[in-house]
């Protein structure tokens, strides 16, 4: 089955978006929201309303549907002002994917497995199709922490990794303190991929990613050894 045909598959209705434009960056992430709606019905209106300005390629419903709202050779509009390993354009460089969710406002909760096991296989033939490394697939609020917190601690990262479409959480942490001072811990936060204009922010959105059991914005023992671990293993070539 060629990778088209597959990709129709997936899809189980699509309903074009006005909110897209030209790509100006070839695909290498993929940022993954929630909805932050009532339902999918309510979210996809949204974001198929030019006054709204926002899109996503994709919209996965609670009970597992996908639709597709923009082509994924253009540009939608999911991640706003932005920023991951240098790119200030992240919609140009990203693939978007909203999870229709209520969100932190309306009364954080997990995310259904329907859901799940509909974003799985989507997922996979995105990163695939174009060859994503799992460093680049990553929550809003890891693009844009100071002003986003989707899709937020309880995303089954851990389980998404399962399957290889994310990094999972380094093992064989480094005991004693890897980093001599705060400056230097924030510079290799920064080259991880992180917006670091507001440090506490950006700590808060790591701890988010890595460690959402406890999400203080302060940087701690763990938060030194794990973010050392990461920049460690991609730099040595072991995880991409
Ligand atoms: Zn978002």
């Amino acid at each position: 089955m060629s990778s088209a045909d597959r990709r129709d598959e997936l899809v189980h209705r699509e309903q074009l978006s006005p909110n897209s434009d030209e790509r100006l960056l070839p695909i290498e992430m993929v940022v993954l929201h929630y909805t932050e709606m009532d339902n999918a019905e309510v979210a996809l209106e949204r974001m198929c309303d030019p006054q709204a300005k926002v899109s996503a390629h994709y919209l996965i419903s609670e009970a597992g549907e996908v639709i597709r709202m923009v082509p994924e050779d253009k540009r939608a509009w999911h991640a706003g002002v932005s920023f991951w390993r240098g790119h200030k354009d992240v919609n140009s460089a990203s693939i978007g994917i909203e999870l229709d969710h209520p969100g932190h406002r309306g009364g954080y909760r997990e995310f259904a497995d329907a859901q799940f096991d509909a974003l799985v296989p989507l997922l996979a033939r995105i990163v695939k199709d174009h060859d994503i490394p799992r460093t680049n697939v990553v929550g809003h609020s890891d693009v844009a922490p100071a002003r986003k917190i989707d899709p937020g601690e309880l995303f089954p990262w851990d389980r998404l990794a399962e399957y290889g479409l994310c990094l999972p959480k380094p093992d064989k942490l480094e005991q004693g303190d890897p980093f001599d001072n705060d400056a230097a811990f924030f510079l290799a936060l920064e080259r991880w991929g992180y917006d670091i204009t507001d440090g506490h922010k950006a700590i808060e959105a790591f701890q988010r990613r890595w460690r959402p059991e406890k999400i203080d914005g302060q940087v701690d023992g763990q938060i030194r050894a794990i973010l050392y671990r990461l920049l460690l293993d991609r730099d040595a070539g072991f995880v991409r």
